[in-house]
């Protein structure tokens, strides 16, 4: 079974609703499952962004002015496009990233129409106050409108899901939308915004443009007309670009890194604990900005604990990702491969124990970026393993005595974006839901999301939210219109102007 189809050249840019070239360097897109060429073309630079910042705000006028049932009937035709197309979607995402075609068919795929589906319905229902008077002469009411022309961000870890997590709430809301995905994982951006265009989604509403983020992203980041800048990636790029938003005032939403705990307390299922452990570490080969990370075990479930992860590891199959067998794929890429294993071995010289008990693949697919999962015990809470983010299919385990210690632990991180507890006792589930700071918490289960559930975090993880009415209102901005009821050349509140103190001007309690 060969994983590598031939390469080809691509216009990896959507502008105005036209697929076009870069006009920087040549790029490269590798299959990681090969490490062989996949799509070549040429990166976008200062010049696309001008000119689909520019698509984007010619767009703006009439999207924002359509009905919110127009925009949901354009979004619904959108997730019927994507779900037409899934196998096209689920063999680019596997081809650029490497991931399983089972996974990226179950998960990106599917999850992405199912956001789309979702945002359709939202966007019919921009929610405000009730229109009253706070005042005897005034009528108020709240309008929700769209920010403008919004500039996005995404990584590479789930291409697909985050340009869906970008385009879907912000368009729905009446947003235009340029998106720069990662250089090494366009395709399937490119993808939805021509799905988009198939949808009747107007030209110029949805652009996409392939850089680097040095070039291409620093340009739209630093747009002028870029009115929103909304950025998923690492917690140090995501704080250059909000440095970046504030010489300008832009509005900026971040989705950052994160760093999950897994507690496990002594009356934990452990069979449950142990495969929930094993499948929220290594999904998507742990470059899940939510994978569990760092195991907190009791420590009379340590040990079994310990054993049961080690055992599932060691059945773990990497392989090609078009194999129906295969569970895991290798990382995105040579330099991140790289980047695991050094704080793996690292881990290993400062006195951990590394547990990796997998199999490499052989054959065609020898060539990849592969990384076996490995467990890491025995490592001190100030660690680089533990307080750092991997990003790869590593999970550190350390035990605890009592419940105090195990929630200051799983909280004492810079990151907040995801926890799990785990027992069987409801009244830890309530403990650990209000005290394990995190934008997301599971209790016994880890990684599950929903589209009408938000997704973000807090501290090093960012703010802002991704999914759900909550994102939707994040690419929104709230107006108050205030209408005067009286008809009166001179309402009562001039009196605190003007010295004519007629009786007729009668100044309102609350002035
Ligand atoms: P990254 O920060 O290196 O890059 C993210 C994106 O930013 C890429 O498109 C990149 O080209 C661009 N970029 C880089 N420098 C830039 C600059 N100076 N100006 C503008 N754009 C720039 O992150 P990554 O390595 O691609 O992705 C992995 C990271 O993303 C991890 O930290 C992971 O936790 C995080 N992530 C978070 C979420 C979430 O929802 N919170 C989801 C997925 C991934």
């Amino acid at each position: 079974m060969s994983s590598s189809p031939t390469k080809t050249r691509g216009l990896l840019n959507v502008i105005d609703g036209v697929l076009r070239d870069g006009s920087g360097d040549p790029f490269t897109v590798l299959d990681p499952a090969t490490g062989r060429a996949h799509t070549g073309y040429a990166l976008a630079g200062p010049a696309e962004v001008d000119d689909a910042v520019a698509a984007a705000r010619r767009a703006f006028p009439g999207w924002s002015r359509a009905t919110p049932g127009e925009r949901a009937t354009a979004v619904h035709a959108l997730a019927a496009e994507l779900g037409a197309m899934a196998g096209e979607l689920a063999d680019a995402e596997t081809a650029q990233t490497g991931k399983p075609l089972r996974f990226a068919t179950d998960f990106d795929v599917a999850g992405t129409v199912d956001n789309a589906a979702f945002f359709a319905g939202a966007a019919r229902v921009l929610e405000g106050s009730a229109s009253t008077e706070y005042s005897p002469d005034h009528t108020s009411s709240i309008r929700r409108e769209a920010v403008g022309v919004v500039g996005s961000i995404a990584p590479w870890n789930y291409p697909l899901q985050m340009a869906g997590w970008k385009i879907l709430p912000a368009i729905a809301a009446g947003n235009t939308i340029v998106l720069k995905p990662a250089e090494i994982t366009p395709l399937t951006a490119v993808l939805m915004a021509r799905a988009a265009q198939r949808a009747g989604i107007p030209d110029g509403v949805v652009n996409v443009v392939t850089g680097t983020g040095a070039v291409a992203g620093d340009a739209l980041v630093g747009h002028p007309d870029v009115d929103m800048v909304s950025f998923t990636g690492s917690t140090g790029v995501g704080r250059r670009v909000m440095a970046r938003c504030a010489e300008r005032g832009a509005r900026v939403h971040l989705e950052l890194g994160g760093k999950a705990p897994f507690v496990v307390f002594a009356d934990a299922d452990l069979e449950a604990a142990v495969h929930g452990a094993v499948a929220a570490s290594v999904i998507n080969t742990g470059q899940d900005c939510t994978a569990a990370t760092r195991a907190y075990v009791h420590v009379s479930l340590l040990d079994a604990f310990v054993a049961g992860v080690a055992d599932l590891f060691a059945g773990i199959r990497l392989g090609d990702p078009r194999d129906p067998d295969t569970d895991l794929g290798p990382l995105s890429s040579a330099a991140h491969r790289d980047k695991v294993a050094g704080m793996v071995s690292r881990a290993a010289a400062g006195g951990a124990q590394v547990i990796a008990p997998g199999r490499l693949p052989d054959g065609d697919v020898a060539g990849g970026f592969w990384c076996r999962p490995a467990l890491v015990v025995g490592v001190g809470q100030r660690s680089e393993i533990v307080r750092d983010e991997v990003f790869g299919p590593v999970l550190t385990v350390t035990g605890f005595t009592d419940d105090d210690e195990a929630l200051r632990l799983a909280n004492d991180s810079p990151f907040g974006l995801a926890a799990s507890a785990w027992t069987g006792s409801v009244h830890r589930a309530l403990r650990a839901s209000r005290e394990l700071r995190a934008g997301t918490v599971w209790i016994n289960d880890h990684i599950p999301i929903f589209s009408e559930m938000p997704h973000g975090g807090v501290g090093a993880s960012g703010f802002g939210k991704d999914m759900s009415m909550y994102s939707l209102n994040d690419y929104t901005v709230v107006k108050h219109v205030a209408m005067d009821l009286t008809a009166h050349a001179r309402k009562a509140w001039h009196r605190t102007v003007f010295t004519d103190r007629s009786p007729d001007l009668q100044v309102p309690p609350t002035m």
